[in-house]
């Protein structure tokens, strides 16, 4: 059986939890300042931000923007359901842009096109972990005067060209960057976010919303000589990551280099594999991108069937997953009005996603890759 990711985990990992938990401290507190100083230094950010998912680093990183009711915030549909939930945990509206075909990231014509009068920001995704279009997106937030966030969850250890340098995603490239650690991720801490930003105030304010917006934490409460008491400012959350999973966050950082390496050396394989049949179209990789290749998706020809086509993999042990959802199409924003999304239905109706992780062997590759040739060419 070839799964379709498989989080690479080994006794480093192991060993780091366990020494976590045998230190007696477990929730919130050095494992997860070394994390964030760790990441932070790693996608140069001035400041990163831990918390537990990276859904409520999105809902930390929208708060921030004192949306009013009524409010909009563009996004894709094209995405996981977290963007657009997100944004109605807000009291906002998520307003849908559509996709570019070649890249499965926001179209800046269709984004320019979904701006209006209560347009607050945009929630761009680098999807599947290719980076999104960030400096047309960003030209086009300036001259409307608003906000641009990231959904990094999928891009960890992605790179962009600015200005002729590479830079990894989460510098960050808008006012927030948001990141995921689950398990179909790159680097995993089962569950994980991490948030990050330029600005001290905003990330103080995400430091206070994750506990409850404690004014002195415990951490501290519990090295003190003297008793403090500490005060509870506005309503926050509960949204913390603990120590054992930032130990074992600190062990895969480490790896994040080697393991976007062997990612980007099997979607090269693929790319060699299947460039010559007709009608399949593979993810392209615009030249001032870098992705991690957290999914390779290619996109099938419109007069095979998507069900069938990954059934018939499953039943020789080969794992897929059809296109990334469409929020518009499901059940909270269904009855929302919304532009012309045609080229996010056709990615999610006519696009798998192939088995990608750095633990696969190029047979295994070329099996893949040979199947599906026998499903395109008969
Ligand atoms: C995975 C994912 C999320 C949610 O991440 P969690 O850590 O599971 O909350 C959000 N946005 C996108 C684009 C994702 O792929």
């Amino acid at each position: 059986m070839i799964p379709i990711a498989l989080p690479l985990l080994d006794a480093t990992e192991a060993d780091a939890a366990r020494d976590a938990v045998l230190s007696g401290w477990v929730s919130q507190g050095p494992q997860v300042a070394a994390f964030e100083r760790e990441f932070a230094n790693l996608v140069g950010a001035r400041h990163a931000c831990a918390v537990s998912n990276c859904t409520t680093a999105l809902h930390l990183a929208l708060l921030s923007l004192d949306l009013a009711p009524g409010d909009e915030v563009i996004t894709a549909s094209h995405s996981f359901i977290a963007s657009a939930n997100s944004i109605r945990y807000c009291g906002a509206v998520p307003v849908f842009a559509d996709i570019d075909p070649e890249t499965y990231n926001l179209d800046p014509v269709s984004v320019e096109a979904a701006i209006t009068d209560r347009t607050r920001a945009i929630l761009v995704i680098h999807q599947m972990g290719m980076p999104c279009d960030v400096a047309s997106l960003s030209t086009l937030a300036d001259r409307h005067n608003i906000v641009l966030i990231e959904d990094a969850a999928c891009a960890a250890g992605s790179q962009i060209k600015v200005n002729g340098q590479w830079e990894i995603i989460g510098k960050p490239h808008g006012a927030i960057a948001c990141f995921s650690f689950h398990p179909r991720k790159v680097i995993t801490t089962g569950e994980g976010g991490m948030l990050t930003t330029s600005d001290p105030d905003v990330d103080r304010r995400f430091r206070l919303s994750r506990q409850h917006a404690m004014s002195v934490p415990d951490t501290v409460r519990h090295g003190a000589q003297q008793v403090i008491f500490e005060d509870y400012l506005f309503v926050g959350y509960n949204y913390r990551m603990t120590d054992v999973q930032a130990a074992v966050g600190r062990k895969q950082l480490q790896r994040l280099p080697e393991l976007v390496a062997r990612r980007r050396s099997i979607a090269a394989r693929y790319d060699e594999l299947l460039g010559n049949i007709d009608g399949l179209r593979l993810p392209t990789e615009p030249n001032w991108a870098m992705s991690n290749w957290q999914s390779y998706c290619v996109r099938l020809p419109d007069r095979l069937d998507q069900k069938a086509v990954m059934q018939s993999l499953l039943d020789q042990g080969i794992a897929t997953r059809r296109g990334i959802m469409c929020s518009h199409r499901e059940a909270p924003y269904r009855d929302q009005k919304h532009q012309d999304l045609r080229q996010s239905e056709l990615a999610q109706d006519h696009a798998i996603l192939l088995p990608i992780y750095a633990q696969m062997q190029d047979g295994d590759v070329e099996i893949v890759a040979d199947a599906l040739k026998k499903e395109l060419c008969g």
